[in-house]
Formats: structure tokens, sequence, C-alpha cells
């Protein structure tokens, strides 16, 4: 049980209640920090895991339940002051303050700015019909959830992670389903071409109607009126397909708004340096809404992941309590679809050579990126043990690992 802080203790206010936001309270209390911890958050629920939002949630294999961080005891356990529904609507940075919807005026010592992404909305005509949606919360999750138990043709706009996982969600509902995707494969923004290639593959396997190198151009609706229902949607090739159910997979933008507002700089995210620092030493910023130096001077990147959070909320609650690090993880990332599980671990940007082990047939592979004859990143498909080999490799960048090593040191070897 941590003691309730003493008066006059150092304040720290974290804003966006999710993946990172509540880590940083977590790590904030094992290592020992004594003062007063809130963690403002806008939705109502309790902190809670987005992956399973487009997978396991959305096939009722995993109930709201499951999806809960930490139990409703948690947080008096541990003195951390939890206010759900309430957005920060403003920083004075001068004052030292966070403004919140309902007026009230929180002094800090301590901001982290853990505020998230947001779906991007369709922007086409047709984008407000009834049944045209997006997936990010807990709240969409149950509303698409909803619509697909009577859905008859859902249309995704978007081949990325999301549009892929509630696609094949909706396929194992025995909903008929469409993708559109604009680039001329899937994923493209995280895996290399012959793991879209694959994963396409499996989707029109599972029946899945897949349009690469299409948008959306419109959303058709029924009968004009005030609550007009979606029917179909045109695509930016001149095809009608009939759609009652419409999700719009394009991606995210970073909620950095209130960031803004108070001056800090944003370069798609809130800027920070090594440490999570913003440009004012008192307000850290971490997960999808920041943007952060890339390993070995190649700029500023941001990234969507559970790891990204969770491994930033140790080095922003080491620079709170005053011992400073660096955040150097190597990024890795899931996505379940069918029966595949894929797992990314480094970055494949940048790749001059791959190589490849293991049975497509069998769904069972790893693509290797190389790099000037270093290996940089690697994609698994149900090879789990090839990826945690690879995150301890590539733990402090490209590994020293030449071609001619991949078959002595990975799993691959035992094909
Ligand atoms: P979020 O979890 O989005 O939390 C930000 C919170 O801040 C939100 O609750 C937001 O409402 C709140 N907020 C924003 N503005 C304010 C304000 N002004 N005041 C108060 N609160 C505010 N990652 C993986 O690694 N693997 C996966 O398989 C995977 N699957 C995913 C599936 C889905 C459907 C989604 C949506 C995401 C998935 N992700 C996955 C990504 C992962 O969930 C995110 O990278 C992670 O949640 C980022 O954490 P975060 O705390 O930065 O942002
Ligand atoms: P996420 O990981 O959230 O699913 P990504 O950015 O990885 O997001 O994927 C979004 C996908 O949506 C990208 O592959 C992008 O090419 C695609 N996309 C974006 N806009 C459109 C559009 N209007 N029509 C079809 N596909 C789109």
């Amino acid at each position: 049980m941590t003691p309730a802080p003493a008066a006059g203790a150092d304040r720290t206010i974290i804003i966006g209640a999710g993946q990172a936001g509540l880590q940083v309270a977590v790590e904030l209390r094992q290592a020992g920090y004594a003062g007063a911890v809130t963690l403002v958050g806008d939705e109502a629920a309790q902190p809670y895991h987005r992956p399973p939002l487009s997978k396991a949630y959305l096939t009722s294999e995993k109930s709201l339940d499951a999806l809960q961080m930490r139990g409703q005891a948690f947080y008096s356990e541990q003195a951390i002051t939890f206010l759900p529904g309430l957005a920060a609507t403003g920083i004075d940075r001068a004052a030292r303050q966070v403004i919140l919807a309902d007026g009230t005026v929180l002094p800090y010592d301590h901001l982290v700015l853990a505020t998230g992404a947001a779906a991007r909305p369709l922007s086409c005509p047709g984008h407000d019909l009834d049944g045209v949606m997006t997936l990010r919360s807990l709240d969409d999750a149950t509303a698409l959830k909803a619509r697909l138990a009577t859905a008859r043709h859902l249309v995704v706009v978007g081949g990325g992670f999301i549009g892929l996982e509630a696609a094949a969600s909706a396929r194992k509902l025995g909903v008929a389903v469409s993708v559109l995707e604009m680039q001329d494969r899937l994923m493209a923004r995280a895996v290399g071409p012959d793991v879209s290639q694959h994963f396409a593959a499996v989707h029109r396997d599972h029946g899945v109607d897949l349009r690469l190198g299409q948008g959306i151009a419109e959303v058709l609706g029924d009968s004009p009126g005030e609550a007009r229902r979606a029917i179909a949607v045109r695509t930016t090739a001149g095809d009608t397909i009939p759609a009652d159910l419409v999700l719009a997979g394009i991606g995210v933008t970073p909620n950095t708004a209130l960031a803004l507002s108070t001056g800090l700089p944003i370069s798609n995210g809130i800027v920070v340096d090594e440490a999570q620092r913003t440009g004012d030493s008192h307000i850290h910023a971490l997960g999808d809404v920041c943007a952060f130096p890339a390993p070995h001077g190649a700029g500023l990147i941001r990234l969507e992941s559970v790891q990204n959070a969770v491994d930033q909320a140790k080095v922003v609650a080491a620079g709170i309590i005053g011992r400073p690090a660096r955040y150097q993880s190597v990024p890795w990332f899931w996505s379940d679809q069918y029966d595949l599980k894929l797992q990314m671990v480094g970055l494949s940007q940048g790749h001059d050579a791959v190589i490849e082990r293991g049975s497509r047939d069998e769904n069972r592979f790893s693509v290797f990126y190389m790099k000037a004859g270093r290996l940089i990143a690697i994609d698994s498909i149900n090879r789990p043990a090839d990826h945690m080999r690879g995150r301890k490799l590539l733990a402090h960048g490209a590994a020293p690992v030449g071609a001619d090593e991949i078959d002595t040191l990975f799993a691959a070897r035992r094909d």
C-alpha cells in the first residue's frame, strides 16, 4: 500500500488515461515516487487494453472485464487520483496549472501529456451517413460490435492493421467483407512486400473481397432524409459495392491540440528529446502522441504501439524522479488476423536485402531485413521464437548478423 502523499509534496498530473498515461503512474509508484499523482482521462471507462478492440472483443471471445488494465482497488491502493470522463482543456505553463472541462484548475510540478491519437474519419461525400464508423475507443468497438451482429456487408476502407483485424473479425462472425486499400499492397507502413502478399492471399482465402489500388469515392445512402443509412460505397475505380456498414481504418492523427494551444513544438506529434522531455522542462510527452528522435539520428518518428507506450513510460517516470534516462528500446509490434500471429521487431524501412525462412504454405515463416549486411528487422508469422530472439539481438539497434548467420541463430534452422 502506497501511503497518501504528504501535503506540499511534488505533484504530477498525467493527461490521458490510456496505455501510456496509466503506465507512467504505475512506474512512478514502483520507483517509490511519494508525490501526488493525478490521472485525467476524457473517456468514462477505467484504463483498458485497446488491442483486443479489433480482435477478441469484437468477436466476443474477450469480455469487457478482461479489457481492464487494473482492478477497481488499484487506484486507491496506489494513491492515484483517477478523474474519468473529464478532458483537460487548457494548460497555463507560466502558472504551471492544468484547466479541466468542468473548470477545475490543478497545479502541477510535473505534467505528462499522454493524449494518444484519434482515428482519421472519412471525408468523402456520405462520410456522415448512419453506418459509417471508426475504431479507436471502447465506445467505438462496442458500437461496431452491435452493428456487426446484424450487418450483411461491411466495407473496410484502409488495409492497415486496424482495418484488416476488423475484417478478419467480421469474417469470423460471418459478415461479408470488402477491403479497399489505395496502395498496391497491405500494411505497407509497417511490413515488407512479401508479408503483404501473404496476408492478401489469406484474406482472400477467407472470402474477403480485397481491392488493392482503390480508395473510396463516396458512401451512398438510402432515400434522402435526416437519418440516412449507408447502403453502398462507390470506389475510386468507379465500382459500386453494397455496404450497410463502412469502417474507416485509414490511420490516426496524434491528439496534439492541447500541446499546440500552449505553444509546445509539434511535428506530426509533440516533439520530445530522447528523455521524452518537451521544450518545457516541467512537461514530458509519450506514446502515440509524441514524435521522438529516431535511433542513429534519422530525424523524428512517431510510433503507435503498446511497446512504445510502455517503454517510454519508464523513461518519463525516471525523469520525474530525477534520474533521467534515454529512450532506446527496439520497436516491436504484433497483429492477429485469423490464425496468423504477425510479430514485428525493428524498423525495416531502408532495407537492401531480405532473407526468408520457414514455410508460407504452413503459415509459419519469418522475413529477415538486412541493410549493409546487418540485420535491422524481422517480420515473423507464427514463429514466436524468431521474434523473441530478434528482440534480444536487435536490442541495441542493427545486429552484427550477416546472411550466413541467420540459419544458425534463428529457429528457422529447424526447418
Ligand atoms: P491511447 O491509448 O489512445 O490513450 C490516450 C488517452 O488520452 C485516450 O483515452 C484519450 O481519450 C485521452 N485523451 C486525449 N485527449 C485528452 C484530454 N485533453 N484530456 C483527457 N484525456 C485525453 N498496439 C500494439 O502494439 N499491438 C496491437 O495489436 C494493437 N492493436 C490495436 C487495436 C486497436 C483497435 C487500436 C485502436 C490500437 C491498437 N494498438 C495496438 C495501438 C495501441 O493501442 C496504442 O499504440 C496505445 O494505446 C497508445 O497508448 P497511448 O496512451 O499513447 O494512447
Ligand atoms: P492503422 O495501423 O491504424 O490501421 P495505417 O496507417 O497502418 O493505420 O493504415 C491505414 C491504411 O489506410 C494505409 O494502408 C493507407 O494506405 C490506407 N488508406 C488511407 N486512406 C485511404 C483511402 N481513402 N482509401 C483506401 N485506403 C486508404
